[in-house]
């Protein structure tokens, strides 16, 4: 099975035209370059990371990318993505027999804008392209170009939208709307999001609770930390400027200016080192790079327990302790965390095909120890549906409701709640109804939950109320975050077949 897409490259100030070929096969799930003439490396990672934070699940398979020229440059990501969705039948071919793609993917499936789009437009349409696919940053100049369609697309989604039959996306203004790529969202990835997901997501962003996903393979497992980011409000100037501040310290590029109040979003991957998560004096680690956002630790139980461990200040108090010949320094670690582990270890994306017994599953997640699964309040498993659901509330309507929760919380605590921030169990029991006190003081007597695990399950509860808009948690919140959390340590220690 072979598939075709096309993009315009600069060759000096010479436009070309280069084919992006895919091919699919059996084998490991995944993405590989090789053949005659690869597309780079880099270009591979970012178009796996930009589909894996996309809504898209990745199929059972392997995708070889290759091109038609000998120095693939950063241009052709676009294009290869495109090929590899359509070689995996995620998207259909109709649209792009006379489409050219130009645009370089972020690693959070952003579409970045490109020098040049005009003499790369006027050679689309010299080449008899009816159809240009362009990052939204550069419509307006790709639009000076006739007898040419401009589709200007901000992140993969609205390209695989597009592609999919949707309407051409309207070309915004480059500033001012205040949408940046971490808060838009294409309708269609949107609507095939689950409500779980989604409420989850709320959560998160409005209590600062950290989350363990438990995802099948192909999974998008970068999806949920991208909604949290999306709900989470902007930073202040102060708050930007500190985040800034940590990354220019790290050698990190500058955001773009539509990003720069945005919470930041940083991926934990296996093979960071101690002193990549940590940091040393003289540069800070991903946790305080992960300040104010959210940190994605990919597939905990695989990581060391050296690493694991690195992360436990983290999560205990929102702070990272350096110590070092050269004196001691404490830095800010208080993101939001989203752990994710495999359900399934042969990596076969089709249930039937799993050879995993129950047992090696449970030995896996038995891995993540019991202090870490203490301060993770929510669980999750699905995130996407097949079937868009009509009932989901939209995206800025949520965003309100996550600003208001926090400001209610603002109110009654005296600060908005921080990932690390402890309880006042006495403060938060006060608001309570007698019986929903009761409940949890049962809970603690019979030894089901240690006193920790009660002020957590109060925290979760008063979040939940805090987004509804009600006054205080009931019993129906105690009973929902006590069943939530017996049903995650349920399910890891005892996983059920798939
Ligand atoms: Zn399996």
């Amino acid at each position: 099975m072979e598939a075709r897409t096309r993009v315009i490259t600069l060759d000096g100030s010479q436009a070309r035209i280069v084919d992006i070929r895919a091919n699919f096969g059996v084998g490991d799930t995944g993405l590989r370059v090789h053949g005659l003439n690869p597309v780079s490396r880099e270009t591979r990672d970012r178009v796996r990371a930009a589909i894996r934070n996309s809504s898209l699940s990745w199929p059972e398979g392997v995708v070889h990318l290759t091109a038609s020229t000998t120095h693939p440059r950063s241009d052709v990501d676009l294009a290869a993505a495109t090929a590899a969705l359509l070689v995996t039948k995620a998207v259909p071919a109709r649209r792009l027999t006379a489409t050219a793609l130009i645009g370089e993917l972020g690693l959070d499936g952003t579409v970045r804008p490109l020098p040049d789009v005009r003499t790369r437009a006027i050679a689309a349409a010299e080449g008899g392209f009816t159809h240009l696919v362009v990052p939204a940053a550069n419509a307006a100049e790709a639009g000076l170009v006739p007898g040419l369609t401009i589709v200007p697309v901000a992140c993969l989604d609205e390209l695989v939208s597009w592609l999919r039959g949707g309407p051409t996306p309207a070309p915004r203004p480059e500033s001012g709307d205040g949408a940046s790529p971490t808060t838009s969202w294409a309708p269609e990835a949107w609507a095939r999001l689950t409500p779980t997901a989604v409420r989850a997501a709320a959560v998160a962003a409005a209590g600062g609770h950290h989350t363990l996903h438990v995802a099948a393979p192909g999974t998008p497992v970068l999806l949920l930390p991208r909604l949290i980011r999306a709900l989470m409000a902007d930073l202040t100037d102060t708050e930007a400027l500190e985040v800034s501040t940590w990354h220019f310290l790290a050698d990190e590029p500058a955001p773009d200016r539509s990003e720069h109040h945005r919470p930041p979003g940083v991926p934990l991957l296996p093979d960071d080192t101690i002193a990549a998560v940590a940091g040393s004096l003289s540069r800070p680690g991903l946790l305080t790079l992960a300040h104010r956002g959210v940190l994605t630790v990919e597939d905990l139980p695989g990581l060391s327990t050296r690493i694991v461990e690195v992360l436990r200040p983290a999560l205990e108090n929102g702070v990272i302790g350096i110590t070092a010949a050269a004196g001691a320094e404490a830095r800010p670690a208080g993101a939001r965390m989203v752990f994710t582990a495999r359900d399934c270890l042969c990596g076969s994306v089709r249930t039937k095909n799993c050879r995993c017994t129950p047992a090696q599953r449970a030995r896996y997640l038995a891995r993540i120890p019991q202090w870490l699964l203490d301060r993770v309040d929510l669980f999750l498993r699905e995130v996407t549906v097949a079937e868009p659901d009509p009932s989901l509330p939209s995206l800025e309507s949520l965003r309100d409701s996550v600003a208001r929760a926090r400001e209610r919380a603002r109110y009654r605590w005296g600060a908005a709640p921080e990932p690390g921030a402890e309880i006042d169990y006495t403060k938060a029991v006060a608001g309570l109804p007698a019986n929903a006190v009761g409940e949890l003081d049962d809970a603690i007597r019979q030894g089901r939950i240690t006193p920790r695990t009660a002020a957590r399950c109060l925290r979760l509860a008063w979040t939940r109320a805090d987004l509804d808009g009600r006054a205080h948690p009931d019993i129906a919140d105690i009973w929902l975050t006590l069943s939530h959390r017996s049903g995650m340590l349920g399910l890891l220690r005892n996983p059920a077949p798939r």
